[in-house]
Order: C-alpha cells, then structure tokens, then sequence
C-alpha cells in the first residue's frame, strides 16, 4: 500500500497485534513509533527487536494512569494502528480525534493492505462460540476442496493470512468486537453474529456500544448476512445495516426452518435459504450426530457455519463432510476424567455469564467451580437459571463476591466455599472441595462464567490446572 510509503505511523501497542503490524508498515516504508503501557518481560524483547529495525519505541511507566500516551499523540502523527485490545477512552485516541488522525485496528489494516485479487472474508462475530464456528466453517470450506485457513482472533493472522506466501480461496475470519470496533472499512463476503450477551461492557461503555460494534461486521455484506433467529438482537443488527443490493438475510435456528433460514427437523441440519434443486422447499445437510460435542449451543454454532458456507456456494455433502472431519479445542467443555463416580468437565474457555449458562445447560447435579474477573457483569440470572441444578459452588478469584451474593438471593440451601487465596495452589484447593461437595453421578464443572487473568495467564492456563489438579485427586 503505498500509500503508507513515508507517513508517520504510531501503533498503539506491542504484543500479538503491536509487533507484526509495527514490522510490516516500517517494511511498506512508514516512519513508525511505536508506544506501549510500560514494559514487562515479553515486551522487552519485542522492544529490541523493533529497536534493532530503526523502529522508535517509547514506553510508559505502566502505572494505571498512564495510558502509553503520558506524552500525548508523538509529533506529526498522521495514522494510528491500535492494538485491538486498547479501550477507545484513552487519551491517545481522543487527541487524535481532536487532531483529525483516523485510527485503524489490526483488521483494518489487513483489511486495507490485501491484494487487488484477495480471497473474500466469511466473518463470524458474536459473544460466544466464535472460534468454535470458524474451525467448523474452515473444516467445511477445506471438505469442498477450497484452499482455506480460520484466521483473525485465532490460527493464522491476519497479517500473516493476507500478505503472506500461501494463497487462499476464502477466509473464515473471527472477528472479536474490539476488532470491529477499530475496523470502519471491512466488507464482508458474508457474515455472522452468533448471539449477543453483555461481555466486554466496561470496554465498550454500554450494551448498545457493544451490539453497534457486533454490528459492524455486516456492514456491505454482498451475499448474507447470518443471523441467530433465536436472539432478536441479531436480527435487529442486521436490519440497521447498510449491505450490497441482493444481500439476504439468513436465519438460523435450532427449530424447523422457515423459508430463508436453516434449522433442525428430526434430527437432520436442514437449509431452506440456498435450496440447489428448485423442485424441493429444502437441502439436507447432515446428521445432528455429525455436529461434536451435539450440545444444543454448538449445533446453533454448526448451522451459522453451514450457512456461510452454503452462500459462498458449497455443496450439502461438503458441509456434512467437513462437520464430521471437525474437533473442538481444549478447554471448551472437555471432559477430564471420572474420579469416584464424579465426573470432572473444563469449560475454561466459559469466561463470561453467557457462555457460562450453556455449559452449566448440559449437565443435572453441578458442583460449580467459578470466579475470576466478572468484567463488569451480573449473575443473578445465570444463577437463577441453574439454581436447581447446582449440588454445591465453590468460588475462586477477584470477583467471587458477586457470584457469592447471586447464591445466596436466588440458591440460599447450595453450599458454597468460598476460596480466598489467589495463589497458584488455589485451583488445587478448589478442586478438592468440589470433590468434598460431589456425590456418584454428580459433575465437577469449571465454568468460570469470568475472565482468568486476576489468578492465571489465560483461559488456557486456567483450564491446565484444573486438569492437573484433577490427575492429582485421581492419583
Ligand atoms: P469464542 O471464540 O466466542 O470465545 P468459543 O467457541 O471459544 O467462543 O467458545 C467459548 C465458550 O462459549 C465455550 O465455553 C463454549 O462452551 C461456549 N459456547 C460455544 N458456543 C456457544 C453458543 N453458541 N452459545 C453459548 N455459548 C457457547
């Protein structure tokens, strides 16, 4: 993009997004300063190896007030790249409002530097089970016979995906709503929103900030915008936007299809939105059993892939195909093993309310371990709502206090541990107490229905010491 050739670029940021971008615009030949909230050990090394490039890097002290812009906006700034995670409230990007500098996230920029005959983007948004649908949506493209790979929040980079050597027929694009957010120009082939639930809300301001920046993602969609028939709010997203002539709306639902939509009818993924043969009303696509795990929320995930696929033209038997060939990642309701009759269940990867609900959905007699960083979110309806399922609660992390006070107003009889320690040793602890709690044919379920990072690196972290703590009960 030549464009870029000579201008004076700040990326905000360093880290998964920060170093690659930061490298490719000082390669396209920008003048590039690159700021960051102070420096821990990681971005230390990414420090000197910028700094080996010519690349200008200047640091804050980390403390909470400072916002990687103690100093302001660096001298003749004409473009920020934001890392996508930095919240749109920091003073950065406010003197870059009042200075007229555009700001683009990582997405934007892959957006922008793709090439002239670049593969279309099949984008999937929504507040759960994004990654899990593009994995199934790429395992479907790859059954067609199209050269493909599931980019964006996970796998392959963006960057990477757009400007690297390998070539792409399509992408399946997992876009998070800060990405979104910092992405004005992305078009779609087609797109996804697969459910909307209050998460993130201390980033985005509000529930609307939020949903209007999920929305985005179908913002010049030119074949089909996917929508979850079950959660109005998606439906309502994709009637605000603004698409290409001939964009339909497709509907997906866990139900009998209406005409436009693909849905369930005894036991059979059925789609009556892109129907090849005209004398049928609907395409069969597969067995519910093909879908795995055939959890209610994950077959919901299965049909919004389905569909992005069906509109990029792939055939039915490709779509049963790819499901069937598909696995999902760990921590996602993985079951560890049974110790003394009890079954022990990670959904690490539940780190907010509503993914919480689905995974807590799937089971009868719960001892529930959960807590973390709430994130500004409430529990009493995801309490209310497993309350009769519940055998005991124990709770770990920061905002334990919250999930504590739901029990008691909507489940006062389920005992609950409260576990007040932090350390690495907690998981462990908790772990036993859930054992103490369970009887025969009870399940242990993490399903944190938080975020990890008050007590572990990440979700993954978080789900590796559960497992480990449960090997040791079993040992
Ligand atoms: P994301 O990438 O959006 O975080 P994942 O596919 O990694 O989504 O799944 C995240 C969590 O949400 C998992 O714990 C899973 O159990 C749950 N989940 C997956 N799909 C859905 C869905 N459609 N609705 C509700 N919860 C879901």
């Amino acid at each position: 993009l030549s464009e870029l050739r000579g201008k004076h670029v700040t990326v905000a940021g360093l880290g998964v997004s920060g170093l690659p971008a930061a490298k490719v615009l000082h390669g396209l030949g920008a003048h590039v300063t690159v700021v960051n909230d102070g420096a821990d050990e990681r971005a230390r090394a990414q420090v000197a190896e910028l700094e080996a490039l010519g690349v200008t890097v200047r640091l804050g002290d980390g403390t909470a007030s400072d916002s990687g812009s103690a100093a302001g906006l660096p001298e003749g700034t004409e473009l920020i790249v934001t890392a996508p995670g930095w919240k749109p409230d920091k003073p950065l990007f406010a003197a870059a409002g009042r200075a007229g500098v555009p700001v683009w996230g990582d997405v934007e920029l892959a957006w922008r530097l793709r090439g002239p005959d670049a593969a279309p983007w099949l984008a999937v948004t929504g507040t759960n089970g994004k990654t899990t649908t593009v994995q199934m949506l790429a395992s479907i493209l790859r059954a067609a016979g199209l050269r493909t790979a599931a980019v964006g929040n996970i796998g392959v980079s963006l960057l990477d995906a757009v400007l690297g050597e390998e070539k792409y027929d399509v992408l399946a694009v997992e876009l998070s709503s800060y990405q979104l957010h910092w992405a004005p120009s992305l078009r779609a082939h087609s797109a996804a929103v697969l459910n909307l639930a209050p998460d993130h809300l201390d980033w985005h301001g509000s529930m609307e900030a939020y949903a209007a920046d999920k929305g985005r993602i179908y913002e010049g969609n030119r074949v089909a915008c996917v929508y979850n028939v079950a959660d109005k709010a998606t439906e309502d997203l994709v009637r605000e936007a603004d698409v290409e002539e001939g964009c339909r709306a497709i509907g997906f639902t866990l139900g009998t299809p209406a005409p436009s939509q693909l849905g369930v009818v005894e036991g059979i993924l059925v789609d009556r939105a892109f129907v090849e043969d005209r004398q049928k009303n609907a395409q069969e696509l597969a067995e519910v059993s093909d879908v795995n795990p055939p959890a209610p929320h994950n077959i919901a995930n299965a049909l919004a892939a389905a569909a992005l696929a069906r509109a990029f033209g792939v055939s039915a038997a490709a779509v049963r195909d790819g499901l069937r060939a598909f696995t999902p990642d760990a921590h996602r309701i993985a079951h560890v093993a049974d110790v003394d009759g009890v079954a022990y269940v990670d959904d690490s990867k539940a780190t907010n309310t509503h993914a919480a609900e689905a995974s807590l959905a799937a089971y009868e007699s719960i001892v529930w371990i959960a807590g973390g960083l709430a994130k500004g979110a409430t529990f009493d309806e995801l309490v209310a709502g497993a309350a009769k399922r519940l055998r005991g609660a124990v709770l770990i992390g920061a905002d334990r206090a919250l999930i504590r006070e739901a029990l008691a107003r909507h489940a006062p009889e389920v005992p609950v541990v409260d576990l007040d320690r932090t350390d690495t040793g907690a998981m462990l602890q908790a772990v036993q107490e859930a054992q103490r709690l369970a009887r025969p044919g009870d399940t242990v379920l993490l399903a944190p229905a938080c975020a990890s990072m008050d007590m572990f690196t990440n979700y993954n972290k978080r789900g590796d010491a559960f497992a480990e703590a449960v090997r040791e009960l079993g040992a």
